[in-house]
């Protein structure tokens, strides 16, 4: 796809989430530019996981798993991830 020439100029929409059956929250972040419109596509491990940050599979969010600061992970642990090569 063609290189993106804007000035920066990006809305970003957050949603915060909880994860299962556990304590985790997790922040949901997508990103489009102002000016044309075009989405922002995260590159990163793919899936949902409660242990790091992963994007969906088409790239078009960000999920930041996290807890408050003296939180304790509490629950069972679930989620997976997926590198793919060279990005998505
Ligand atoms: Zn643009």
């Amino acid at each position: 796809m063609a290189e993106h020439v804007c000035a920066e100029n990006v809305e970003w929409h957050l949603n915060l989430q909880h994860f299962g059956d556990t304590n985790i929250k997790y922040l949901e972040v997508k990103g489009a530019c102002n000016v044309c419109n075009r989405a922002v596509s995260f590159r990163g491990p793919a899936g949902l996981n409660q242990s790091h940050p992963t994007v969906a599979i088409d790239g078009s969010e960000a999920v930041f798993p996290f807890l408050f600061s003296d939180e304790e992970f509490d629950g069972k642990a679930v989620g997976f991830s997926v590198s793919i090569p060279g990005g998505n």
